[in-house]
């Protein structure tokens, strides 16, 4: 009986006459790393937005732990655990990396106190130790490769089961887009996170990811394992001339 962490079925959605998503299916297994790829205005952001609640679809299923989540409140997602990572990683530029960690446990420490965020917190400095280092500094002067770790470090203190990452490298060199997707995959290894992450570096993706989707014009146009298609030759031509 292994239903899958998440099940797309069939989502449509426009906005207005443009039809960002149609009938697009696809589900993620609990403790994969799947990668969702397909050229600019595919409809990748629109997914994940969907996925999160953040707009309703016109039609289809969000099954998330098998019950649909189709039209509950974003917040209520959150507090179950499937927590969106925006593109342009939006961190508080002028609070402290410290408090930028804090806010993002706030769902689950309003009862429980500052002790527990004190300790979840350590946590995510264990697996983070840049920002450890620069905990007192101000989000906004850190690098672009370093606030992208905060805004990932920010979802982990909400617990995630689940976490949806939006374009992590967006405008990183492509030293630091290793690096960052290298912490992406230890966060599934060490802390047991499963991942639907958007990439426009293809082959980097590919590399950290159990399973890929191809979307093209709202819909999934190809799918495999993420091996298969790093090799696949429509693939490579399609993207991998470009990464
Ligand atoms: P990108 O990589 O450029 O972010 P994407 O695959 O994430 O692309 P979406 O941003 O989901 O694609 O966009 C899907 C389609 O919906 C595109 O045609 C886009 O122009 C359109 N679109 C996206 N957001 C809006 C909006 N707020 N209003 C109208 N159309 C939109």
């Amino acid at each position: 009986m292994n239903q899958p962490l998440l099940e797309i079925k069939g989502v449509s959605f426009s906005y207005g006459p443009i039809q960002a998503l149609d009938d697009l299916h696809l589900h993620v297994d609990h403790g994969e790393i799947v990668a969702l790829l397909g050229a600019n205005g595919a409809g990748k952001t629109t997914l994940l937005k969907n996925i999160a609640g953040l707009l309703q679809s016109d039609s289809g299923q969000v099954l998330y732990r098998n019950r649909n989540i189709e039209r509950m409140e974003a917040e209520k997602i959150v507090q179950n655990k499937l927590i969106l990572v925006p593109e342009h990683r939006q961190v508080f530029g002028t609070m402290s990396v410290l408090d930028n960690l804090s806010l993002g446990a706030y769902h689950h420490y309003k009862k429980t106190g500052k002790k527990e965020v004190a300790r979840e917190i350590d946590k995510v400095f264990a697996l983070f130790p840049i920002l450890e280092e620069r905990k007192e500094q101000l989000a906004g002067t850190l690098s672009g490769g370093q606030q992208q770790m905060l805004a990932i470090a920010r979802a982990i203190m909400a617990k995630p089961d689940l976490l949806l990452l939006d374009e992590p490298s967006l405008g990183l060199a492509p030293l630091i887009v290793k690096e960052v997707l290298n912490y992406v995959k230890q966060l599934r290894d060490e802390l047991g996170v499963t991942i639907l992450l958007i990439e426009q570096n293809v082959s980097a993706a590919l590399k950290i990811a159990d399973r890929g989707y191809v979307m093209s014009h709202g819909s999934i146009v190809k799918e495999g394992r993420a091996d298969d298609l790093l090799h696949n030759p429509e693939v490579k031509e399609v993207f991998l001339g470009h990464t």
